[in-house]
């Protein structure tokens, strides 16, 4: 068991009465609760989430910041970071440990999500798609072979991407134009066509493609499939620069008659839509994990300044009434934020807060107020710092120019409100 996750199993065997493995981990949380007869808050972690939250916060503190505004000068992710994050069990957190990972909960990985966006909400998106993503995918709907082959790989060395994007399908996913081709021997696939934006494409060795094997059926066509780079006519096209995020790599990849033999593909034929459409809802959560986490760490940035630093008129800028509202407020709204992603969370977990109705309504939710209040507080984050908070000097400016992106990946906030607004009307509309 790697460190992060190490340290904090360890920090969290040291307090007695403590649950510590993995299924079941809310009852310590919820105990004094329940013995007080009153409801758990919605957001109150496991003790071993605490540690996990405490462990992720120290390392992206000391490891991640002093590179940060480095690694998005140079628009690239810092090789010894991504080691770190293996070593640290970070890329592993939900995979079993006979498969080399964590075998922590869905929690435990929302926390490491949101603290590494606290401090850099482009190593956050790495972890984020990787976790939620990849490895779901894998540990989901992979065959024993498959995750035989690649879990282990996931968890300790090799960085993963999630390819559903084309230049022609964005929120129109399943209008998807990449072809798979079955061989007449039944032995291999053949992958030709194009996917766009596809995040840590630069970093990775393992990518799940979907792909249509029958076009005839629509998106009942798409399948899943497993490819790795190196593949003969599998290329990376393009790397793009980016307005925020820029650590991160986005990338387009072309595949041009990509050979890729039967047991890489993931599940059943013509069942990748309804992969992706379950693991993008996961996925979602991720995204406002990411957000959360961003929001905070741009008012934490900005508190730190006009409460301890700037003065104007004789005292600290932060001390004026105007500023105390606009502060409160903003710190109100990132709480609301908090309250919908661990809503999301443990409806999840839990299989879906009323039984058949899953957590989409949840997940959904939480991810468009949490890309709202961040993209809201990061701008304002920038306006209480003046001049201060619009150089790239501090990290402010970076804040705001990240948080934009929560607005668009994993379905636009307009798709998010789609997707609320028809099952609002499931249960309201007459028929
Ligand atoms: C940095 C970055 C990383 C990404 N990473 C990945 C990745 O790893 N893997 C991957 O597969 N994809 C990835 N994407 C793609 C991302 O998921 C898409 O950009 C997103 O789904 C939106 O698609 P689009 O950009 O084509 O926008 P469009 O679908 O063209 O939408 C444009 C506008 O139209 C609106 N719109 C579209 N349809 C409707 C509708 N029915 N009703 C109302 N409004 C609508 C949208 O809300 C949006 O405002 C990434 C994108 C970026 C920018």
């Amino acid at each position: 068991m790697a460190s992060c996750i190490r340290r904090a199993t360890t920090l969290a065997a040291t307090r007695p009465s403590v649950l510590l493995r993995r299924n079941g981990l809310r009852a310590a949380a919820t105990r004094s609760f329940s013995d007080l007869g009153v409801p758990t808050p919605i957001f109150a972690l496991t003790e071993t989430e605490e540690m996990i939250k405490e462990s992720v916060s120290k390392f992206a503190n000391e490891e991640i910041l002093p590179k940060v505004r480095e690694m998005d000068e140079a628009e690239q992710m810092d090789k010894g970071i991504v080691s770190q994050l293996f070593e640290q069990g970070l890329m592993g957190i939900e995979i079993p440990e006979k498969y080399g990972g964590s075998e922590m909960n869905f929690g435990s990985c929302i926390v490491a999500i949101e603290e590494l966006a606290r401090v850099d909400p482009s190593v956050s998106v790495m972890v984020d798609v990787h976790n939620t993503l990849v490895n779901t995918v894998f540990k989901t709907y992979g065959s024993e072979a498959l995750k035989n082959k690649y879990l282990p790989r996931l968890a300790t060395s090799s960085v993963g991407s999630f390819c559903l994007s084309e230049p022609a399908s964005g929120s129109d996913a399943f209008a998807l134009k990449t072809k798979a081709t079955k061989s007449q021997s039944g032995g291999s696939y053949t992958i030709s066509g194009q996917k766009m934006w596809i995040t840590n494409a630069n970093e990775a060795d393992i990518f799940i493609v979907f792909a249509n094997l029958a076009p005839e059926r629509g998106y009942k066509g798409i399948s899943a499939f497993v490819l790795e780079k190196g593949m003969p006519g599998f290329n990376i096209a393009k790397k793009e620069k980016k307005l925020g995020i820029r650590a991160s790599s986005t990338c387009v990849l072309t595949f041009d008659d990509v050979e890729v033999p039967a047991e890489n593909l993931i599940g059943k034929e013509g069942e990748g839509y309804k992969y992706a459409i379950s693991i993008l809802n996961e996925g979602r959560i991720g995204i406002a994990a990411q957000m959360t986490g961003l929001a905070l760490g741009a008012w934490e940035t900005a508190v730190k300044y006009v409460w301890n630093e700037r003065k104007q008129f004789g005292d600290y800028v932060g001390n004026f009434q105007g500023m105390q509202f606009q502060i409160a407020q903003a710190y109100v709204d990132i709480e609301a934020a908090r309250a919908l992603l661990y809503n999301a969370v443990r409806a999840k977990e839990a299989g879906g807060v009323r039984a058949g109705e899953g957590f989409v309504q949840e997940a959904a939710m939480a991810k468009l107020y949490a890309s709202q209040v961040a993209q809201r507080v990061s701008g304002q984050a920038i306006e209480w710092q003046g001049g201060m908070g619009f150089v790239r000097e501090g990290l402010s400016e970076k804040f705001w120019r990240d948080s934009k992106i929560g607005a668009i990946y994993e379905g636009t906030s307009n798709i998010q409100l789609q997707t609320i607004a028809k099952l609002l009307q499931k249960k309201y509309q007459n028929k």
